[in-house]
């Protein structure tokens, strides 16, 4: 019996050649600089930081070079999937803002013309491949069940030896066809082996996109290319769908640097060129004093899924991902600090080989700039769809008066020294609760304990009696704050700082503790921006309303 006879005894439903499948592919045209990248998620857990910053770089490189940048899932470990994992990667892809320009889409369907891009939906294409490996030789069943290969590996550890399937120990590589066909008769299930044809005593030198020139051991291990159930491993899989739909560039984590041996043998083997490699080092962040990995179990925010949460806008990300891609990043925002960064040209080359820190403060600090610089609309909108999906109570709120919640938004976005205190959206629901009436009414009367010293609460009451009626919601700022001194000056409080610091046994305060006493009254904090602005955006009903609660609480008119 030949080869030939042998692999179509194994793959009987198979009829195609490889070339039949390469035909369907078209060689992509592009320009010679275009990268195509693209990214690879397995749906077996969730997205991390990490995860989101090879991703990041990878649409940067296609898309700043010209090139395409895709999705694919890879999906053959159906054991390991976590059911709803692609929904969340996708929305995580959404809300970032990372478009890809074929793959699934959200709504399941499939977009470009080097599909399907789900691996499942590819099993008997990688068979084509596979079965052509066999017929030539390349590949063989082995039947070696689960107890069979840790009955090798016992052995292989008590000897001292490196475990694995290889050399004397891949027992089924050198079965006859006929032995193949003997056990194929009983109904033996079999995985299919690449016939490695490298040796652990040899080097491959390559030059990695990031890590630059690299020595590793050659691949010897005949690794399972397809598992029992027909599906091909990753690393076969990816191998395949690398080539067929025309992937120049991988940047990916370096926990996947161990496998590039067995890639680049992959590739050798079916006789492709290889695609470039870029390894990036984990992401790290401080500890304490020390640095340290993110943990995927144990550090919440090792998931985008934490970001989303707490609403980091999609542009401070990215602004902060720029900043650790290329440290010239910096200063080149400072020569174009209105560019957009998509205009700035990412070389990996010039990429950390270390892994960059995670600085969740820079973060934030990038965030509130990002947020000061948005128009109250584009703000509206983005805390509205965060709310959406976030914070319902919120998002009702911010729906059953959008005029009010734009206005309320707009506070303090003075295009000369914007407010910049919002570093991400779940900021703001508490921020501007107060504005809210439902909100507002339900504080407890525990504000009453930050009055000034010197306004005991009778007192207080009184003059918030007193402003409201000279309250006029028409009043320029000026008028407005003349109607505080006027009340200040009414109860022996000075008009200004100044005069109360010369003279303090003259007053009882000044017009500073008035101003905190209707803060209160209005927003129940001792912090707030303008309370001009503030009152201003309530309108009068709103106001009079306050003003009349706190002055009237004890029933005295
Ligand atoms: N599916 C692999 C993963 O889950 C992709 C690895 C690669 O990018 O080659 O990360």
């Amino acid at each position: 019996m030949q080869q030939s006879q042998l692999s179509a005894l194994l793959f009987p439903h198979v009829h195609l050649k490889p070339q039949d499948i390469i035909d369907r592919y078209d060689r992509r045209k592009l320009q010679p600089e275009a990268m195509v990248t693209r990214f690879a998620p397995s749906p077996t857990g969730f997205l991390t930081i990490g995860g989101l910053y090879a991703t990041f770089i990878s649409e940067r490189l296609a898309h700043q070079s010209g090139g395409v940048f895709y999705l694919r899932i890879e999906d053959t470990d159906k054991k390991r999937e976590v059911e709803g994992s692609l929904e969340r990667i996708m929305e995580a892809l959404d809300y970032f803002g990372i478009r890809y320009d074929e793959g699934v889409t959200a709504s399941g369907e499939e977009m470009g013309e080097y599909g399907p891009y789900r691996q499942s939906a590819r099993a008997e294409l990688y068979q084509v491949f596979i079965k052509d490996l066999v017929e030539r030789d390349l590949a063989y069943p082995c039947f070696c069940d689960a107890v069979a290969l840790q009955d090798i590996r016992n052995t292989q550890q008590s000897r001292n030896e490196m475990t694995g399937y290889y050399g004397k120990w891949a027992v089924h590589r050198g079965f006859t066809p006929e032995q193949v066909k003997e056990e194929l008769a009983k109904g033996r299930p079999f995985v299919i082996r690449l016939k490695s044809p490298g040796s652990f005593d040899r080097i491959i030198r390559y030059t990695d996109l990031v890590k630059g020139e690299l020595e590793l051991p050659e691949n010897g291990q005949d690794i399972v290319i397809m598992k029992s159930d027909g599906l091909p491993t990753y690393h076969f899989a990816h191998a395949v769908d690398d080539y067929l739909m025309g992937t120049t560039h991988v940047i990916r984590g370096d926990e996947w640097l161990s496998s590039v041996p067995i890639h680049m043998q992959l590739f050798d083997v079916l006789g492709w060129k290889r695609p470039e490699y870029g390894h990036l080092a984990p992401i790290m962040k401080m500890d304490g004093q020390s640095k340290r990995k993110f943990s995927k179990r144990k550090d919440p925010d090792a998931a985008v899924h934490f970001y989303q949460q707490q609403g980091y806008p999609k542009e401070a990300i990215a602004e902060y991902f720029m900043t650790l891609v290329n440290s010239s990043y910096e200063d080149w925002r400072q020569l174009h600090p209105d560019e957009p960064y998509t205009w700035f040209q990412v070389e990996t080359g010039k990429m950390s080989v270390s892994g960059p820190l995670f600085d969740m403060a820079k973060l934030q600090d990038i965030s509130k700039d990002i947020i000061a610089g948005l128009s109250a609309e584009e703000m509206l909108g983005q805390v509205t769809e965060w709310a959406r999906r976030y914070d319902t109570g919120f998002y009702h709120r911010l729906v059953s008066d959008t005029e009010y919640a734009h206005r309320i938004v707009g506070i303090g976005k003075d295009p000369f020294k914007p407010r910049k205190d919002y570093a991400r959206w779940s900021d703001v629901p508490n921020a501007v609760s107060y504005f809210f009436d439902e909100a507002f009414e339900a504080d407890s009367e525990a504000f009453l304990e930050w009055l000034p010293v010197s306004v005991p609460l009778p007192i207080a009451r009184q003059i918030v009696h007193s402003y409201s009626t000279l309250y006029n919601p028409g009043d320029e700022r000026e008028a407005w704050f003349g109607k505080m001194k006027r009340v200040a000056e009414q109860y022996g409080f000075a008009q200004d700082a100044k005069t109360y610091k010369k003279q303090p046994g003259c007053f009882k305060g000044h017009v500073g503790d008035v101003a905190m006493v209707l803060r209160l009254a209005m927003t129940h904090r001792t912090q707030t921006p303008d309370l001009y602005d503030i009152m201003q955006v309530m309108g009068e009903d709103r106001v009079c309303r306050r003003l009349n609660l706190f002055a009237n609480e004890d029933g005295n008119e």
